[in-house]
């Protein structure tokens, strides 16, 4: 498939303004169909399990969801239309994403030094699925009307060229599940923000604490302290591995192969870090790094540490050395060990 530009680390945040990929080619037009189905309980995920005491308060949120075809002689909108039904595979998307982000039962780890409480995720009122013919894969943005309503742009001509042929539906439903985690997950930061990725898949979250966390937080500088882009592509990846939907993915298995990535490449590689985390150190502890965007910003050095006990160097190295040992043995994992 398409090569994917991994996103730089701590690239500075160019205003939106002046990124003509982010800037939706002209303003939104009425949607041609309009879908807002209840969101069923989805039953793909590996790890599926109901909320230990779901709330009415804690219910996935109810997102208007709206698709709009540019061009729908397009080979891929046919493609598109004939693979998958939008109107059934958006909302259980963002129901998933509800469950594994900001379900009671996705972040109640006692060991949490952060809020052992679900958080509550952004306001997202609604959705649009853009088909059009562009670059890249996907990317998604909100829109002029304010933040809380966001824009998925997804390519035609990508989805013209996934093969093989049976792959697309489930395809199309990893990269839509990739692209409404970008809906619902926070970044550490108030303010707008783009990728300035060649790539297309770049993220606008504008994921503003809006105005649940308003007073109170001592947090002020939050707002200058965006995580990497490649925490938040993880994250969006490790969603849609949860929800298996990226069989094309591989786990690094050698030590040495952990060592030539760095933790926040992004995408699956920090997808399957992200994993390890959640294993190691148990059940929504990915919510819980998400959750803590929330509140506090981040800044590195006191993140990991405040949160998990460890550093990102010592966490990394942790994984690392929890893969296979190399032939030639060696590589010094004891010294990272706890
Ligand atoms: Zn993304």
């Amino acid at each position: 498939m398409s090569p994917r530009t991994l996103p730089s680390r701590s690239s500075t945040a160019p205003s939106s303004d002046s990124d003509p990929i982010l800037t939706p080619e002209t303003p939104s037009p009425a949607p041609a169909t309009s879908t807002s189905t209840p969101a069923p309980p989805s039953s793909r995920l590996p790890d599926a399990k109901p909320p230990s005491s779901p709330s009415p308060a804690r219910r996935a949120p109810h997102p208007k969801l709206r698709l709009e075809i540019r061009d729908l002689s397009h080979q891929g909108a046919a493609l598109f239309l004939r693979s998958v039904n939008p109107a059934t595979i958006l909302s259980p998307a963002v129901a998933s994403i509800y469950r594994l982000l900001y379900s009671s039962s996705s972040s109640s780890s006692s060991s949490s030094s952060s809020s052992s409480a679900a958080v509550p995720a952004p306001p997202t009122r609604s959705v649009t699925l853009i088909l059009r013919s562009m670059g890249g894969v996907a990317y998604t943005t909100s829109t002029d009307l304010d933040r809380d309503h966001k824009e998925i742009h997804f390519s035609l001509d990508y989805i013209a060229n996934i093969r093989p042929r049976d792959r697309v539906a489930h395809e199309i439903e990893g990269v839509l599940t990739h692209e409404l985690v970008h809906c619902y997950q926070y970044d550490g930061t108030r303010l707008r923000y783009n990728d300035s990725n060649d790539f297309s898949d770049q993220d606008d979250q504008g994921d503003d604490d809006d105005n649940n966390n308003s007073s109170g937080n001592p947090n002020d500088d939050a707002r200058d302290a965006r995580c990497p882009g490649g925490l938040i592509e993880g994250i969006a990846d490790w969603i849609r591995l949860r929800c298996d939907l990226g069989p094309h993915w591989h786990r690094d298995e050698k030590q040495s192969a952990r060592r030539a990535k760095s933790w926040d490449r992004g995408y699956e590689s920090t997808a399957f870090f992200l994993d390890h985390l959640e294993s190691r150190f148990g059940h929504g502890t990915v919510a819980r790094i998400n959750g803590r965007l929330r509140v506090s910003g981040y800044h590195e050095d006191r993140f990991w540490p405040a949160l998990l006990g460890e550093s990102i160097e010592e966490l990394w190295e942790e994984y690392c050395c929890a893969g296979e040992p190399d032939d030639n043995n060696g590589d010094g994992c004891d010294k990272g060990k706890k």
